[in-house]
């Protein structure tokens, strides 16, 4: 992990010119430590950008922070959320309700959200858990079933698509769809200054996470979908990120590429794993056991093992996508080389 790193404690809400602030929002528990909420001003009113985790530390941090920046929870226009998850999206619901403006998501992540909100609670665990053992998780799996589970975010009232323009009025705020780590990721090219709010699509020290869910999904290939939404980013050589976690960086192009690279080498020895094992086939489970992560696997909680085997899935079938791996249909689905 990079140095430059700080953590909450050191973050403070920032001015970026150009009518851009920034507020430093908490996620509780969390190593990651906060999200970056933006707001953008324009002569119709203030926008944010995220809003953060649901939680009242957070929603004080909120409200305090945009207070010391001079914006009123109660005067903004409305929330772009960069995509669904519940460090972005989280408090969206609660700004609205706050200012009677609108939630804009892309329309990928707003089915996500509507999916959420009709499995909340124990419909959704058991699918979850369901998911689990179809891709051999056995113990792992068991553990889950008593799982404490987020809080759905708020259903947005406009859904988005590539290359519109949000509703603020004198500026030019425009969707860069970047499927991946989400399918309705988006990054926001504030065209008028040239900077991108990058969301997790790409951030300075670390890499998003790109996986798979149900584990055995053979319809969808998020991680080149990622990938080609890292390609989409090659024009943007010199224009400042603005990401929602770490820090603002320049270069996005760069940054994207390097991202690219590091996961075309966890395929390159995904694929020379599967070719060590051959002719045998193994769950999805099984190989990310035998993968290499940030911690050893036995040191890994339950739902960490179950991010990390999204993961595994993800680089599986891509792999499968390119011809490089093989698919065994069955309980647990298995994989080999081909
Ligand atoms: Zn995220």
């Amino acid at each position: 992990m990079k140095t430059r790193r700080r953590p909450y404690s050191d973050q403070r809400p920032t001015g970026h010119g150009g009518g851009v602030w920034s507020v430093p929002v908490p996620i509780p528990g969390n190593p990651l430590g906060y999200t970056l909420v933006y707001a953008v001003e324009s002569p119709g009113g203030i926008v944010l950008i995220d809003a953060g985790w649901n939680h009242e530390d957070a929603w004080t941090a909120l409200r305090d922070g945009l207070s010391a920046v001079g914006v009123r929870v109660s005067d903004l226009r409305g929330v772009v959320v960069t995509h669904y998850h519940p460090d972005h999206a989280g408090l969206a619901g609660r700004v609205r309700e706050e200012c009677g403006g609108w939630i804009a998501m892309h329309e990928a992540d707003a089915a996500l959200v509507r999916l959420y909100r009709e499995l909340a609670g124990d419909s959704g665990r058991t699918l979850q858990v369901e998911m689990m053992r179809r891709a051999g998780a056995g113990a792992d799996a068991d553990a889950m079933v008593n799982a404490e589970r987020p809080i759905p975010p708020a259903q947005p009232d406009i859904e988005l698509r590539d290359g519109e323009l949000i509703d603020l009025p004198g500026r030019a705020l425009r969707t860069v769809w970047t499927p991946g780590h989400t399918p309705g990721h988006l990054c926001l090219h504030l065209e008028d200054a040239d900077r991108l709010f990058t969301g997790d699509h790409v951030l300075p020290g670390i890499t998003p996470h790109v996986g798979i869910y149900p584990y055995d999904r053979a319809d969808t290939d998020p991680l080149t979908d990622f990938l080609g939404s890292l390609d989409r980013l090659a024009t943007f050589t010199t224009t400042e990120a603005l990401p929602a976690h770490e820090w603002t960086f320049k270069g996005v192009a760069a940054r994207a590429a390097d991202i690219r690279a590091h996961h075309e080498e966890k395929l390159d020895s995904l694929a020379a794993l599967l070719t060590d094992l051959a002719p045998d086939a193994y769950s999805i489970w099984q190989i990310a056991e035998k993968m290499t992560w940030n911690r050893p696997w036995a040191d890994l909680y339950p739902i960490q093992r179950g991010m990390a085997a999204g993961e595994a899935a993800a680089h599986l079938r891509t792999l499968e996508t390119r011809g490089q791996a093989l698919r065994h249909p069955g309980e647990p689905v298995r994989f080999s080389a081909p």
